[in-house]
């Protein structure tokens, strides 16, 4: 299949895929996928406009909002990985990933989907140490500090990758990995980039979790994007396998720039090109849910020498009780949904209106289908807004009273120890009243509790604090 890689999109859907047409036209050839390595600028509104972390000169609108309001439709198959310049109150709605448009796909924190068989995983956002222990604590409206935080990456991403065992044929991030340059003709980027003379010298240049993922994974190809410019390198793996990961930096888009490559990898043609999850993901995901904080104080991930689990490679059963959650197909559901209003040019109104992060059904169904929580649903009890937003009629003629409350029942227990990876102030909600997950409609409420109460289990909240024994050596 023929894949064309976009370095930094920085909004400019239209000429992109105005690019790929042409390159269509020249050559003959259909491209079936398109990939961006983050800064892709998925702004619906002005809203979206604020929380992107760029000087107000940049906030342009461009494109994107015509995909997403339907206007115009995305003629190739394009998935995405998060940079330093995104609509990141969006972006913080598809957290394991979803669809922002149709046929235009975020792969969240950090993702593994396939292809055709192709296998590829991402992570977004870029390395900072300052953030990367963290909980994924922030939350519209941002301030200064947390509109770049938001997008710093995180070791709970870094831990959930490491993971992984079975062979990867691409793999994205938006920052290089660290030392990557000495792969490549680091004399001749320098004669173009000579300001990233101090960096390379220091070895400060890029991504260190980045490159342990790739000398721990080697997989085929790496793309990157960030740092404007065009850098090709190729990691040797030194054991008697021979085989290296090709690593390629592009451009952003900009005329007479390089920001476009198009690649063949042969696939399996008897799978559609359609995206599809990974089951190895999957479980990880489903396994580690426990690990997942939304507190901005360290998290720190399990480690050898400790007392409980610490490698959270999926075993065939584990892998197997995930795919019967999923009823046996692994295909993504084509569900993207409008949540905030798009941008109306026509409109004398500029519709700024709340800064917030909407609950996304696309997540709540996904969440619900592996057992896991969503970190905008945590965030929101956290804050108390949730209890504001959620709390509905079912749960009021359920428990009429607080003191009949079955904590059983309850999202977060009372009876649940104070190390909690949530704030203790969740437990002080617990204690006052009923915390509910959020129910889309009728249909999905018994769907959900079918989930829940099915012997495969749910690895939300519920279940944690149910078997924090379990866990405790994690925290
Ligand atoms: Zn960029």
């Amino acid at each position: 299949m023929k894949i064309a890689i976009e370095g930094c999109a920085h909004g400019e859907l239209e000429i992109i895929y105005n690019t790929i047409f042409e390159i269509e036209k020249n050559s003959g050839n259909k491209i079936d996928l398109l990939i961006c390595c983050g800064d892709f600028q998925s702004t619906r509104n002005n809203v979206d406009l604020s929380c992107m972390a760029v000087p107000d000169k940049y906030k342009d609108m461009c494109s994107f909002y015509k995909y997403y309001s339907g206007e115009k439709i995305a003629p190739v198959l394009t998935i995405f990985i998060g940079g330093n310049h995104e609509a990141s109150n969006y972006l913080q709605e598809l957290p394991y990933g979803g669809w922002v448009a149709p046929n235009i796909y975020y792969m969240g924190y950090a993702n593994v989907i396939t292809i055709g068989g192709i296998r590829i995983a991402g992570i977004s956002g870029i390395y900072n140490g300052q953030h990367l222990l963290h909980g994924h604590f922030e939350q519209p409206p941002y301030d200064s500090s947390t509109m770049r935080s938001v997008y710093h990456i995180r070791n709970l991403e870094i831990f959930r990758l490491k993971q992984l065992s079975e062979k990867i044929d691409i793999f994205l991030s938006h920052d290089w990995p660290r030392g990557i340059t000495k792969y490549g003709n680091e004399r001749e980027l320098l004669r173009r980039k000579s300001f990233f003379k101090d960096d390379i010298d220091s070895d400060s240049l890029g991504n260190p979790p980045c490159m342990e993922l790739l000398k721990q994974h080697y997989p085929t190809y790496w793309f990157a994007a960030h740092l404007h410019c065009k850098f090709a390198a190729i990691v040797p793996k030194n054991d008697e396998t021979k085989s290296v990961t090709k690593f390629l930096a592009l451009d952003k888009c900009l005329p007479r720039r390089k920001f476009l490559q198009v690649i063949d990898v042969p696939h399996n043609e008897n799978i559609p090109l359609e995206l599809s999850y990974d089951l190895e993901w999957l479980t990880i995901l489903y396994l580690t849910n426990h690990l997942l904080s939304v507190k901005n104080s360290v998290n720190y991930m399990p480690g050898q020498g400790g007392i409980g689990r610490w490698n959270y490679t999926p075993t065939k059963i584990e892998k197997d009780n995930v795919l019967k959650k999923f009823n046996n197909t692994l295909e993504i559901p084509k569900n993207f949904v409008i949540t905030a209003e798009p941008f109306n040019p026509q409109s004398s109104q500029d519709n700024f209106g709340e800064v917030k992060v909407y609950v996304n059904k696309q997540t709540t169904e996904f969440c619900d289908k592996l057992g896991i929580d969503d970190p905008a649903i945590l965030l929101q009890i956290m804050s108390g807004s949730y209890r504001e937003n959620k709390l509905n009629d079912s749960m009021n003629e359920s428990c009429s009273q607080e003191s009949e409350l079955n904590s059983e029942s309850l999202e977060v227990s009372s009876t649940f120890n104070d190390e909690s990876i949530l704030d203790e102030s969740l437990d002080e909600i617990a204690l006052k009243s009923p915390i509910i997950k959020p129910q889309i409609n009728e249909s999905e409420t018994t769907e959900s509790q079918e989930n829940t109460n099915s012997s495969l289990g749910s690895n939300t909240k519920i279940f944690k604090r149910r078997n924090y024994s379990i866990y405790n050596n994690t925290i």
